[in-house]
């Protein structure tokens, strides 16, 4: 079995000043890239000859100061970082970034490494930037000298919105997926248990976005054979039925992890266990949703006031109250920040966020 080392870019340099690496309202690169690392790590579990780099150093710092790493005694170095743009895309234009490395132009193990990675983090839904050549790199370079395989992940970029929210709220399964490759490559075997986040992890400023474990709103491509749709967020609510097709949904609210199908149709674990984020879903809220828009469903109105509408939306007439009771819903849309449910009676229209599945 063979050996490799993590290293996690950036931190404390040998001078005692601390390098953070780069910066965006999502938190500081070492951060990351020290969540990143320990979850890997973890991931790969004690019998796979890994080791993490002192994660207390920056190693770039060291090594510039005369404590590299004996990088001959490894098969495999990766070093993880985030990159940053020229220009800042933070609240995100709908567009990946992506995932990316730099190699040294001679380290072919390292290369066929960094495009494994690469491909298998960008098949979970992720964007694809680049895997370059350099031969400007300390640690790449004395990696090199020793004839061993070394790759510099850039992970995501840590000022682009869209990389970053996808990022966070699919790290254990990348962390899983690069454990994977590595475990490959040295004959190692990964453990069965999900890397978690460690404790007291989270950069400081990313809670800034989305919600509890960074899971935000957006496209969920669905990758088990079937997953439970209930009416409310948490396994306590009733199951008002399956998704089967390993389809990707329109989330348009999460309760932790649990999000709200943008269909009415009720709400899904979006865990990572069961769902990928692919991606933000449209301004309109739209996207390719293969969800069953016309399946009728019953709902119960509490309020004495529910107004019913000439169409799905406020900007249409009213057609009078909708009394407390049970209605069948046939049809559901999306606007004006509701989802409207035409009533079987061909009455109209209600917001059934005024309403219960029942
Ligand atoms: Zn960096």
């Amino acid at each position: 079995m063979g050996k490799a080392l993590l290293i996690s870019g950036h931190g404390k340099n040998y001078n005692g000043t601390y390098d953070p690496g780069a910066c965006s309202i999502f938190g500081q690169e070492a951060a990351y890239t020290r969540e990143l690392v320990s979850m890997v790590s973890q991931s790969l579990g004690k019998a796979a000859g890994v080791e993490v780099y002192d994660q207390e150093k920056n190693c770039y710092s060291y090594s510039k100061a005369g404590q590299a790493p004996d990088y001959g005694g490894y098969d495999l170095v990766l070093e993880v970082h985030f990159n940053a743009k020229a220009k800042k895309d933070e609240s995100g234009d709908g567009k990946f970034t992506g995932i990316g490395a730099y190699v040294h132009p001679d380290n072919v193990g390292g290369w066929a490494i960094a495009e494994r990675i690469v491909d298998a983090v960008v098949s979970l839904g992720f964007g694809k930037w680049q895997i370059s050549s350099s031969t400007g790199l300390l640690n790449l370079n004395k990696a090199q000298k020793a004839g061993t395989k070394y790759l510099l992940l850039e992970t995501a970029f840590i000022d682009d919105g869209d990389d970053m929210r996808w990022y966070n709220a699919n790290k254990t399964v990348v962390a899983q997926t690069i454990a994977q490759v590595i475990s490959k490559e040295i004959g190692g075997i990964t453990s069965d248990v999900a890397p978690t986040p460690p404790e007291n992890s989270q950069a400081p400023g990313s809670s800034q976005v989305g919600t509890d474990k960074g899971y935000v709103p957006g496209m969920y491509k669905v990758h088990v054979k079937d997953l439970n749709i209930r009416t409310g967020p948490g396994t306590g609510n009733k199951i008002v039925g399956s998704i089967t097709d390993q389809g990707t949904y329109t989330i348009v609210e999460m309760s932790g992890s649990w999000g709200r199908l943008k269909s009415g149709a009720g709400w899904i674990n979006c865990s990572t266990k069961y769902c990928i984020r692919t991606g933000d879903a449209n301004a309109d809220g739209s996207g390719a949703e293969p969800e069953d828009h016309t399946k009728a469903f019953e709902v119960r109105v509490k309020i004495n006031d529910l107004n019913i509408r000439k169409g799905p939306g406020t900007s249409y007439d009213k057609n009078g109250i909708c009394p407390p009771g049970v209605y069948n819903i046939v049809e559901t849309k999306a606007a004006g920040g509701y989802t409207w449910g035409r009533l079987k009676s061909g009455a109209g229209w209600i917001a059934l966020e005024h309403t219960v599945r029942v």
